[in-house]
């Protein structure tokens, strides 16, 4: 018989095999200290033994995925919405357009003509940075997506 006590490995085989070693066997049949720690085990083991796979009498997936929302009609009701504000912004458009419409004609006369040079070079300047820029951000999002793969 061993005078130290088992581990919880050695413990746990006792209870569920009954047949461990024989000298822990024999130390935990005289100790006390192993013999409380083995009925707590032989409850634990008891109640997981009971507790297994509890089971529905209802189809769980069936009942979650009527309760979740119709995709395709969302879609639809989304899309009539996107649809409709283009075709408000469209019209206020054409609205603006037909008002100012007899003004444009005059839009550039009252500007002097290297004014409106240095305006047209800051905005092709603008616009080249900006096109720089995008296709920057673009190569570099493409390296970071390849890194990935
Ligand atoms: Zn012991």
């Amino acid at each position: 018989m061993i005078h130290t006590h088992p581990d919880e490995m050695a413990v746990q085989e006792y209870v569920v095999n009954n047949s461990s070693n024989p000298e822990v066997a024999a130390h935990i049949e005289q100790c006390p200290h192993c013999l409380a720690l083995v009925a707590e085990y032989q409850l634990l083991f008891d109640e997981l033994k009971e507790g297994e796979t509890p089971a529905f009498d209802f189809d769980l997936t069936q009942l979650v995925m009527a309760q979740l929302p119709q995709p395709a009609a969302k879609k639809k009701a989304t899309k009539a919405v996107t649809v409709t504000a283009w075709l408000l912004v469209v019209a206020a458009c054409a609205l603006l357009f037909y008002f100012i419409q007899p003004m444009l004609a005059g839009l550039f006369n009252g500007i002097a003509s290297m004014l409106l040079y240095l305006i047209a070079t800051a905005a092709i300047c603008i616009s080249v940075a900006l096109l720089v820029d995008m296709f920057k951000r673009h190569r570099q999002q493409m390296n970071s997506l390849n890194n990935y793969a």
